[in-house]
């Protein structure tokens, strides 16, 4: 068996961080009665990292599990909308209106996506603007925070989409979060810029947001064949030790066909080891986040 198959694994058996595979519960059912929306963003100032691919497949997994998923795209190119098959180019009306007026109801913009249980913030280039139009405002880093907590209580979670920087935009992400995700890829010098975005967590968490904790670090566009991807999840391991996620996702050309599709990868081929590997994925989340 290669490192990697982790849906063949079992407990104590060495997973694809060379580390024992841990025994992960089933996902269980979201809680009745009042919901919380715990707010995920998924972090990494890189491009071309998984943030949207993981974005949108973590949670239609979550999805999958019964629970209110709310996507939030905050990066201008739009990719978690195009993704799920909405073209944010025309729409009128994106979550940049809803940032920067206080008359807009939520409601009026959130689009249901494909996926039972799935709706989406849509953005456009319209929000490359608030970057510098939020300066001026007051509190311009809670503008987000104060638009999501009013979604809360229709949501079990909610996962922003961040765009590739350390802007103003992911500042709000990130003082708006309940817990970071930070995708990475198994490649040379993808733990360039970690010590800045740890660097950026936690000036967060001093100054804006002092409950903001680390959710873990997730390897993605891992190649089990080679040595390679293995000595860079090995160094990562070294590095951040229990923060990194024992899920690992591998690199597979059926995440690219799934952007073409518009659809997640649990629907577009529920049966994949990609689709596993997120749901994987969302029952570890689930592990270490008791509340959610
Ligand atoms: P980011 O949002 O961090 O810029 P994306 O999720 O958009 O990154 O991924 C960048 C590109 O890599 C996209 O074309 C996506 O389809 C592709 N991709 C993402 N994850 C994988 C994977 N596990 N295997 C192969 N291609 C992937
Ligand atoms: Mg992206």
């Amino acid at each position: 068996m290669a490192r990697g198959d982790q849906e063949e694994l079992s407990a104590g058996m060495v997973g694809p961080t060379g580390r024992p595979w841990p025994d992960l519960p089933a996902a269980r059912p979201p809680r009745q009665g009042k919901k919380h929306g715990l707010v995920i963003a998924m972090c990494n100032q890189k491009g071309g990292v998984g943030k949207t691919t993981t974005t949108i497949n973590l949670g239609a997994a979550l999805a999958e599990t019964g629970r209110k998923v709310l996507l939030v795209d905050f990066d201008p190119q739009g990719s978690a909308s195009v993704g799920l098959g909405v073209n944010p180019h025309t729409l009128e009306r994106t979550i940049y209106n809803l940032l920067l007026s206080r008359t807009i109801d939520a409601a009026d913009i959130i689009v249901p996506t494909g996926v039972e249980n799935m709706d989406i913030l849509p953005a456009n280039i319209d929000l490359s603007a608030a970057e510098l139009q939020l300066v001026s405002e007051v509190a311009r880093e809670q503008t987000l925070k104060r638009v999501l907590d009013r979604l809360r209580g229709d949501y079990d979670m909610i996962l922003i989409d961040c765009a590739p920087s350390l802007g103003l935009l992911t500042v709000n992400a990130l003082t708006a979060a309940d817990k970071v995700l930070t995708p990475l890829e198994c490649e040379f010098f993808a733990l360039r810029g970690i010590a800045l975005l740890t660097d950026t967590v936690n000036k967060v968490k001093d100054r804006l947001n002092p409950d903001l904790e680390m959710l873990g670090i997730l390897g993605t566009m891992f190649d089990a064949r080679t040595l390679h991807s293995r000595e860079v999840l090995d160094r990562v391991v070294q590095a951040f030790g229990e923060t990194v996620f024992h899920t690992v996702i591998r690199r597979t050309i059926k995440f690219p066909e799934t952007t073409v599709a518009g659809e997640p990868i649990t629907t577009y081929a529920p049966t994949s080891s990609g689709a596993d590997q997120y749901r994987t994925l969302a029952r570890e989340v689930l592990a270490r986040c008791p509340d959610a």
